[in-house]
């Protein structure tokens, strides 16, 4: 359902991701760790285009697309495969000037070309999901973390991707909060989502993680069930990596 074939970006000399190979089966959570600075962001940004694969192959559901180096590809099949998936950025990116529901009306209606009232609808049940029916008119700045960060799941959720992806949500809260937005994405794990999460959180990668792949160096060092990662790691980065956190 997902397939990534030898994916590569480089920025100028620097070669962040060096051949990534994976495929997630549709429902599947797949769980990203790695030392900072490893390319765990980029990977999430090329799966989404937000940055331009420099080679490789990404597949997501219907919508297939090949990069080559020095050859841009089509806006229109940019665009395509950016509606495939919806993001979840460490630092929220909300609309600012925005209300909560403005925020998870706007890609449907520019990304999706929904009627208005359509998308209101919409972003009703949404953030209801996420426990905040009540505070569907408060802007950003009168959120908490949590709670914006909550609207940025529903955000991603509006345009109805085939995957989302989560690029570290809890790691710019405060540690009270972050047990509210983990139960969510624990929620939509549960309901069958396709997901794909970076997360220094490893009890909740340990629970909500069909798979985990350590990356290092834009390389898939290891790649294997949560039970095997954590328990009978193969390769000595994996160790290394794990040491420093727990
Ligand atoms: P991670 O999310 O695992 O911490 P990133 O994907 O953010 O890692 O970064 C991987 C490497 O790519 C880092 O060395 C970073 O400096 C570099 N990098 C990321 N984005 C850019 C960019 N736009 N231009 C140049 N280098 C970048
Ligand atoms: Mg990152």
């Amino acid at each position: 359902m997902i397939e990534v074939r030898e994916l590569a970006k480089s920025f100028g000399d620097t070669s962040v991701l060096r051949g990534i190979n994976l495929t997630l089966e549709q429902g599947q959570v797949l769980v990203l760790i790695g030392p900072s600075g490893s390319g765990k962001s980029t990977l999430l940004r090329c799966l989404n285009v937000l940055e331009i694969p420099t080679s490789g192959t990404i597949t997501i559901g219907k919508v297939r697309l090949e990069f080559r180096p020095n050859s841009k590809p089509r806006k229109a099949d940019v665009l395509a495969m950016r509606r495939q998936s919806g993001m979840v950025f460490q630092a929220y990116h909300l609309f600012p000037h925005f209300t909560a529901l403005q925020n998870v009306m706007e890609g449907q209606i520019t990304v999706r070309r929904r009627p208005k009232n359509e998308a209101r609808t919409k972003a009703l049940q949404l953030l209801a999901k996420v426990g905040l029916a009540d505070r569907i008119d408060a802007y950003p700045h009168q959120l908490s973390g949590g709670q914006q960060q909550r609207v940025g799941i529903a955000r991603a959720m509006s345009i109805d991707p085939e995957l989302l992806l989560f690029d570290e949500p809890t790691s710019a809260l405060d540690p009270e909060l972050v047990r509210e937005v983990l139960k969510v994405i624990r929620e939509l794990a549960e309901e069958g989502r396709t997901m794909i999460i970076v997360t220094h959180e490893m009890k909740f990668a340990r629970e909500v993680a069909d798979r985990i792949i350590l990356l290092d160096e834009g390389v898939i060092v290891e790649e294997g069930l949560p039970e095997q990662i954590f328990s009978q790691p193969r390769e000595a980065r994996t160790r290394q990596f794990l040491s420093l956190l727990m």
